[in-house]
């Protein structure tokens, strides 16, 4: 077995990181961890320290970690057939049947499923096929996306684009100039306190038909949005936001396009956050819980109505041009099917539910009234805190403090992993499905305790 200081040195010597500091970790100024194994809620480094996992890895391992009957269901398909593509209408019963299985979940009025691999590429169809739709249907001119401030989506050359978090636009040349933002329904961050929750939607859905009508209605093809924000903050929908967000792009016959990487199979405690809110997509987009990460497999899930177009378009102008070599990945499938066996038969969902809404207590109960966290929130198992310098007025911490990744940083020390959201001082949480009410305490306690460390 390498050394630790070998591994190390050949990480700093070769591995370009994502969504890392370069030149401090080149320059070994940041932690290098390897992480070795990992069972149920838990991850193991090199040096045999265990860890609770409180974002399951990047809100990806939903049934957790260590689970043989996927491990063997990959280890069979690849003994069998470890790729075969799925071009000019090939399949393997593993992609086949996760087709059907994902439909069968899938919410009212979808047809059909594309795979891909990851988020960001299922979204990058998404758009593609976006365009496509209106190009058939003679409407060249209706091609612009709206994504909101705050919305992750990825982080392709459009996905990119449509994520809302200036970090990665900056120095890239982004956003491209066919995605326009719209505001976050970020009820905490609203800008008059009085506001209602109710009212503060109202507000969102208006300023984004002001937004339409100054863009020009026919240029305007879809709407992106996740059905909880994630990345740029773990952000539950105020009341009424969907519906009323949804009345206005139905009125300009725009497509909605609901993000479901995060909550797609289970992490609202329901099967789809688009069920969950009343959301009716005309695509859905689905990656980490498909496989709970196992192995890498996304989805575009399109609707009725978009599939007859798409029917419509190959018939006018043949093939659909678009496919990656990868596509509904046979090993990427057999995981996908054990994946979502294994939460139907574990009750994984309704678990999630569960053990959400016991984490959001928890964390209610030991940190609500502490003057320096602003906000305590969450939807099934996706929750955050959010701390603020000065409580009454929601002012910020000046961001040189780096009070959220030192929070996090304290909680890891204490054995429990929650993530520093990118923007703001935000702590948030998505643990594994199977977490269980011991599990909830030791996250809550480690949360409380690391609090109390920073701020006192
Ligand atoms: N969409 C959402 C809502 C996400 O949270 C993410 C990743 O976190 C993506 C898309 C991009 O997925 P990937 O990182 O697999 O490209």
């Amino acid at each position: 077995m390498l050394q630790n200081d070998q591994i190390a040195l050949w990480d700093r010597e070769s591995f370009f990181h994502p969504s890392t500091h370069l030149a401090m970790h080149a320059r070994g100024e940041t932690p290098s961890r390897v992480i070795r194994t990992g069972s149920g809620v838990h991850i193991e480094d090199r040096d045999g320290k265990r860890m609770l996992d409180a974002f399951a890895g990047l809100y990806c391992v939903n049934v957790g970690y260590g689970r043989p009957e996927i491990a063997e269901a990959i280890a069979d398909q690849a003994r069998e057939l470890a790729y075969y593509h799925a071009y000019v209408g090939h399949g393997t019963e593993a992609s086949i049947t996760l087709a059907k299985m994902v439909m069968d979940r899938a919410p009212a009025g979808m047809s059909k499923v594309y795979f891909g691999l990851s988020g960001s590429d299922a979204n990058e169809t998404n758009i593609k096929l976006v365009w496509y739709y209106n190009n058939i249907l003679g409407r060249p001119e209706k091609k612009k996306i709206i994504s909101r401030w705050r919305g992750y989506h990825g982080s392709g050359l459009m996905t990119g684009s449509l994520t809302g978090l200036e970090l990665f636009h900056r120095k890239f040349d982004l956003p491209l100039s066919q995605v326009i933002h719209t505001d976050a329904p970020y009820y905490y961050r609203r800008e008059e306190a009085e506001l209602s929750e109710a009212a503060f939607s109202a507000q969102c859905a208006a300023r984004l038909e002001e937004l339409i009508l100054a863009e020009g209605p026919h240029t305007i093809a879809a709407f992106i949005g996740e059905p909880v924000l994630g990345t740029g903050g773990i952000v539950p929908p105020p009341a009424g936001y969907w519906p009323a967000i949804q009345a206005v792009l139905r009125k300009y016959d725009i497509l909605l396009i609901a993000d479901e990487v995060v909550t797609g199979f289970g992490r609202l405690g329901s099967m789809f956050g688009s069920d969950h809110y009343g959301i009716s997509p005309d695509f859905i987009t689905i990656a980490k819980g498909l496989t709970s990460a196992y192995a890498p497999l996304s989805g575009s899930i399109v609707s009725d109505r978009v599939w007859q177009v798409l029917e419509q378009g190959t018939d006018e102008n043949g093939p659909i041009g678009h496919g990656w070599t990868y596509s509904a990945h046979p090993v990427g499938a057999a995981a996908g099917v054990a994946n979502l066996k294994l939460i139907d038969d574990l009750g994984l969902v309704e678990n999630a539910g569960r053990m959400g809404a016991a984490l959001k207590q928890g964390l209610t109960e030991a940190l609500a009234e502490h003057p320096n966290v602003g906000d305590v929130r969450g939807e099934g198992l996706m929750c955050a805190i959010e701390l603020v310098e000065d409580r009454p007025v929601r002012r910020m911490f000046d961001p040189q403090r780096k009070i959220g990744p030192a929070i996090a940083a304290k909680m890891s020390e204490l054995g429990v992993i929650a993530r520093a959201m990118p923007q703001g001082d935000i702590i948030g949480y998505a643990p594994p499905f199977c977490i269980t009410q011991q599990e909830v305490d030791t996250v809550v306690a480690a949360s409380a305790d690391a609090v109390k460390a920073i701020l006192g």
